[in-house]
């Protein structure tokens, strides 16, 4: 005989922990709850001590429009009938728990977490069963759902699922702040050895280019993201930063996110080693050059093997080529030069721009004084009024 239990929607959200940790939500990196190891026998922990845990792992500290937010990553399913290569999702996995929940449960369950004060926003994935369409209508009737009926106004994510049709993208642009189409792959090829049943130019770029449509034609303000399984198949940073570059100026997305690969048991890439977080980080620090600083991928220093240096920011091992020895005036240079300087990001080139039509800038602590956050990190690559700030430094010891 058969018995169906029928979970509290808040506990199957619970149930599925921090099953969407692989996926990108504009969070800072994910802080796990105390793992099982953690309670000894004579301290077992309590139902609710247990939910509590289930709950932290669930929640990611996002940084929204409107500042940062606690927000619930979760999945309308943990069950899939792909088999991406590097997924704990995958069909056939058989140490995942497969966790469904309906729209109305998805809504429900939210809805009480949100009321209780715990979080302040939703990003809602999905696995896939019974075809890309299907999944795409329950992520979307979980945000009807939300706001039509439960009146929410608060943050919301939406991942498009690959091959999503476009009206479906539409109406979750018309329901979300944000949507999300991961691309895992730098190239049709890496896509292929990632996830062979993806198709990368029909399931996914073409649904980002939709957006951008959508926001540009339609007036539809969602902003767009994509995800990159970083290392796993050979990839290059040369390539994830050529297609991030393209995807920042062809399809305006807001970010693009960088997963350093990690291998999952029962996986076909379960021996694959996982790739260093510091990978991660240079491609992040890269990425931003791009997005924010007017830098091209051709600005960039890749190594023989096409990868970034690990043991240097990107930025000054350009500038330990370029500025070290010419040094940049920096009471003459336009904004374009001076975000070319270690430790000057665009709100300090344009407290510099400001502070020049008052007078001239003369030394570390006038650049200081004006909200440059570290100006000994520009230091060997400046000149204050024609002098390098070393040489001032220098100079005022003398006269002691
Ligand atoms: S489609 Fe998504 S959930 Fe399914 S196996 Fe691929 S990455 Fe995982």
């Amino acid at each position: 005989m058969n018995f169906t239990i029928a979970l509290d929607p808040v506990e199957k959200i619970l149930g599925m922990g921090n099953a969407t940790s692989f996926e990108p939500a504009g969070d800072a990196p994910h802080e796990e709850g105390a793992p099982p190891g953690c309670f000894s026998p004579q301290a077992k922990p309590s139902r609710q001590e247990r939910n509590m845990a289930a709950l932290r792992r669930s929640i990611s500290q996002v940084m929204t429009p409107t500042g940062p937010k606690p927000v619930l990553k979760t999945m309308m399913t943990t069950a899939c009938e792909r088999n991406c290569f590097y997924c704990p999702f995958r069909a056939g996995r058989s140490s995942m728990e497969r966790i469904t929940l309906q729209p109305d449960e998805m809504a429900q369950g939210f809805s009480r977490i949100q009321q209780a004060g715990l979080v302040d926003g939703l990003f809602l994935s999905s696995g896939i069963i019974g075809g890309s369409p299907k999944a795409q209508d329950k992520i979307i009737d979980t945000a009807e759902i939300l706001r039509k009926k439960q009146g929410y106004r608060g943050y919301i994510h939406l991942k498009i699922m690959p091959g999503a049709e476009k009206d479906q993208v539409r109406r979750a642009m018309q329901l979300a702040d944000r949507v999300s189409v991961n691309l895992e792959g730098a190239t049709q090829e890496r896509l292929r050895l990632l996830a062979p049943k993806k198709d990368f130019w029909d399931e996914l770029i073409q649904r980002l280019l939709w957006v951008e449509e959508i926001r540009r034609t339609e007036r539809v303000r969602a902003s767009s993201v994509t995800q990159f399984v970083v290392g796993a198949v050979g990839d290059t940073d040369l390539e994830l930063l050529a297609l991030s570059e393209k995807l920042y100026a062809q399809a305006q997305i807001s970010r693009a996110y960088f997963s350093a690969f990690r291998p999952v048991s029962e996986t076909p890439f379960e021996d694959r080693p996982s790739v260093l977080p510091k990978r991660q980080h240079r491609l992040y620090q890269a990425s931003f050059l791009l997005r924010d600083y007017g830098w091209g991928v051709e600005d960039l220093g890749f190594g023989a093997d096409q990868n970034l240096r690990l043991d240097v920011d990107p930025k000054e091992a350009w500038a330990d080529i370029h500025l070290r020895s010419a040094p940049v005036e920096i009471n003459r240079a336009d904004r374009s030069t001076l975000l070319r300087i270690p430790g000057i990001g665009p709100i300090s080139a344009d407290r510099i721009l400001a502070a020049r039509r008052q007078g001239s800038l003369s030394d570390l602590a006038h650049l200081e004084q004006i909200g440059v956050p570290s100006p000994q990190k520009s230091a060997p690559y400046i000149l204050l009024n024609g002098q390098r700030p070393g040489h001032q430094m220098a100079l005022a010891f003398s006269t002691k």
